[in-house]
């Protein structure tokens, strides 16, 4: 077995630390057709959805898993819920917004899209106007925490904004599922996308869209690839309860896992705490060595952190890194494309002591590399 002593704790947005049960629930093989395998999937749905905020009775929305990575899940999402003559509104504030239209215009779908900066959400009034200026805009697709610099994005507002215009929604919520209140009944949305290895502390390999039953029966059609049909894969499910194609096992017995462990600590509200104390000690712990954050305290969701690098011209990011990694702490790089920065997440099998450590790690590499902060 791996010593999970010698491995570094993966201050990251995921693929991120889980715990060892986690990793254990993994020994078993599963028949992907057996009755126990069929339970499995289906309490693990049934769960996102309580995440989610489903109504209990299940009558509006409901949860479709799909293999992959986040990506597929989005793009299954996206491909699914957008008839072809659908022209969707894309907020971008980061790579992942970014990623959203790039996937648009994969699938031929048309788009339109609001940019901000990555240091900057979008107002209402903005998406307001760009709404007026394009009448043909039908649905409006965002991402809750934009993990490129760890904003969030105000989803209650913009949700309401595309209920009264009576647009369809579509919420990437990768990184902020299980960790931050979400409510698919109060927001009206068609699809909210995540997966199982962010805040829900599973292992990658499956993603979900928790969608609208209405806007799902009608999508017959819509999608360009056979794959990631999310009609296709709901009915199937509601035919037989089976996967259509060879289901991730191990990963979805590791997530079923996770989910208990998440029920442990108290659900989206006992997560949300720990991840809060998670960045509060990284933000000033890192603070007090005299890096400062590249967004403000107001704007910052406690999910990952980018700080600005030193200014020392003896600073590296990969020397930084390597040092770091070999005092028992990953970190990543930056994703901004206006601004030099490093990122350091606050998600996973963390404590606020384990954050301690990081900063104290910090604190030693600077001084190894005799940098002024
Ligand atoms: C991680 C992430 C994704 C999906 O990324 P994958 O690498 O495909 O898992 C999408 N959107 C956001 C906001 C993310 O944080």
């Amino acid at each position: 077995m791996v010593d999970q002593k010698k491995e570094p704790l993966l201050l990251t947005p995921g693929p991120l630390t889980t715990s060892s049960l986690v990793k254990e629930a993994t020994l078993k093989d599963w028949g992907s057709r057996d009755q126990d395998f069929i339970e499995l999937t289906a309490r693990i749905c049934r769960r996102i959805e309580d995440i989610a905020g489903v109504d209990p009775d299940r009558t509006h929305h409901v949860c479709v898993p799909v293999q992959g990575s986040g990506t597929f899940a989005v793009e299954a999402a996206l491909d699914t819920v957008l008839s072809r003559s659908a022209t969707v509104l894309v907020l971008i504030n980061g790579a992942y917004g970014h990623r959203i239209a790039r996937i648009c215009g994969y699938i031929g779908r048309s788009f339109v899209t609001l940019e901000t900066a990555e240091d900057q959400v979008p107002t209402i009034e903005q998406i307001e106007k760009k709404l007026s200026a394009e009448p043909a805009i039908t649905h409006l697709a965002t991402v809750h925490c934009e993990t490129t610099s760890g904003i969030l994005n105000p989803i209650e507002e913009i949700a309401s904004l595309a209920h009264q215009k009576g647009i369809g929604l579509i919420i990437d919520a990768m990184s902020s599922l299980g960790a931050l209140p979400l409510d698919v009944t109060e927001l009206n949305c068609a699809a909210l996308v995540a997966s199982s290895n962010k805040c829900l502390q599973g292992l990658p390999g499956v993603g979900f869209a928790v969608m609208e039953k209405t806007v799902l029966a009608g999508s017959e059609g819509n999608a360009t690839s056979l794959s990631l049909d999310l009609f296709d894969q709901w009915r199937n499910f509601e035919k037989t309860g089976q996967w259509r194609f060879t289901p991730p096992t191990h990963v979805l017995a590791a997530l079923d896992q996770a989910l208990v462990e998440l029920d442990e600590e108290g659900g989206v509200a006992g997560r949300g705490t720990r991840y809060q104390d998670n960045c509060q000690t990284l933000v000033d712990g890192m603070r007090g060595l005299g890096f400062e954050t590249y967004l403000p305290d107001d704007l910052q969701a406690p999910i990952i952190v980018t700080f600005h690098p030193p200014k020392d011209l003896k600073f590296g990011f990969e020397d930084f890194y390597n040092r770091l990694r070999d005092k028992g702490f990953a970190i990543y790089p930056g994703k901004l494309t206006q601004a030099d920065s490093f990122r350091m997440g606050c998600i996973g099998d963390l404590s606020a002591k384990d954050m301690k450590n990081a900063v104290t790690a910090v604190g030693a590499v600077i001084g190894e590399m005799g940098i002024e902060v």
